[in-house]
């Protein structure tokens, strides 16, 4: 639903100098978005109609997009209902844990209700490159956890965006490390669409503002490293990053150089787009959604599931018990971190299975991070010290 002109586009400093490098995994999961996946799903996604909320089509594409994941096998999807003037409607939430930071959240957002047509471009592109992501990291291990949002009622002001963080993020008090946005970026048909602008948070408060700039900074390089895009900076604004900037929160997003003549007219449809330059678009996304999220390569890790680890009791008062399951290495490195990163405690064990107990009497009253690793295993949980 953006509105206005932009008026301030700044040039982005040389790679060299934010001292991000190419990694060869990342560009050869970015090689592997599928142009043609990604235009089968924008046709149904176009198909479905117009996706506004008095419109059957509004349901039909929530129930099109859950259908997707529960086909890649995603299990965490939750259906988040809420009002918009007298109507039920619904964000869809899907969650991938990470290995190391499972609290931590990477999101990755899209609006998929449209206005006035069937929205192939605002916002079925940013939909389709969250379910091409999505379908291709299933099973690679991120650091972080990340979530795959797809809003409804942007259209109408915001409103999915809006529900999510009053009712959903502020009140569980959700670590967000990144919030990454994506609207309208599928190109202008007949145009040279050869940039993507990378929107920063230049809004009050401002107390979130700097790291906004680094993410996006980090979004350019990403997408000069993973997809033959360049990139242009200017600010966010009109989109379902707002209500997370205004609260706080740490944005970053992807808007098309070229907009559409076409927005919110029944004329936005596949035939007025730039697929090739959506195609790069989804590679430059998923470039970036690796890097923030931290994806690795399995090659022998065996990233274990939550159950693997439990710790008890938790708050801890003077000691801590860690017991651990299904653990295949026989030399494992413990270590208990303060949320700074500074490290209180370390060992090395040579047991697998079993219960240990770490005295925690020497630590401060918070919130510690408590890690094991090995060449084959990474795992972390969080503790809290009474
Ligand atoms: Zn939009």
């Amino acid at each position: 639903m953006k509105a206005l002109i932009l008026s301030l586009l700044l040039t982005l400093p040389g790679i060299s100098a934010l001292g991000q490098t190419f990694d060869a995994f990342y560009a050869s999961m970015a090689d592997s978005c599928n142009q043609d996946t990604v235009t089968e799903y924008l046709q149904q996604f176009e198909d479905l109609g117009i996706k506004e909320l008095l419109n059957p089509a509004l349901d039909n594409t929530k129930d099109w997009i859950v259908q997707k994941y529960q086909n890649w096998g995603y299990t965490d999807i939750v259906e988040d209902n809420f009002q918009v003037q007298g109507v039920t409607t619904t964000n869809i939430i899907v969650t991938k844990t990470g290995t190391l930071y499972p609290d931590t959240y990477v999101i990755i957002d899209g609006h998929y209700d449209t206005k006035n047509g069937p929205g192939a471009n605002d916002n079925g592109s940013g939909t389709v490159i969250l379910l091409e992501l999505a379908r291709l990291i299933k099973d690679i291990p991120t650091e972080y956890s990340i979530k795959f949002i797809h809003f409804s009622a942007e259209e109408v002001g915001l409103e999915g965006s809006e529900h999510y963080v009053a009712n959903v993020a502020n009140p569980s008090n959700l670590d967000v490390k990144v919030l990454f946005n994506i609207d309208q970026v599928g190109g202008s048909g007949g145009e040279t669409n050869n940039t993507i602008i990378c929107e920063r948070d230049q809004s009050p408060p401002n107390g979130n503002n700097l790291q906004s700039d680094i993410y996006t900074n980090e979004l350019a390089v990403c997408t000069q490293l993973y997809s033959n895009l360049q990139t242009q900076i200017s600010f966010a604004y009109g989109s379902d990053y707002v209500p997370f900037m205004l609260d706080g929160y740490v944005v970053t997003g992807f808007y098309e150089e070229n907009s559409s003549p076409y927005t919110h007219s029944i004329n936005d449809s596949i035939s007025n787009m730039d697929i090739p330059y959506l195609h790069q678009v989804t590679k430059a996304s998923m470039g970036a959604l690796l890097h923030f999220a931290v994806a690795y390569q399995e090659a022998g890790i065996n990233t274990l599931e939550a159950s693997s680890m439990t710790l008890s009791p938790n708050p801890a008062g003077d000691y801590i018990q860690i017991t651990l399951k299904d653990m295949t290495s026989d030399k494992l490195y413990f270590s208990v971190t303060d949320l700074s990163g500074k490290t209180m405690y370390e060992s090395m064990i040579t047991a697998t299975n079993g219960t240990f107990e770490i005295d925690t009497r020497s630590l401060a009253s918070g919130t510690y991070l408590l890690k094991v690793e090995s060449p084959k295993v990474r795992i972390a949980r969080r503790f809290v010290k009474k």
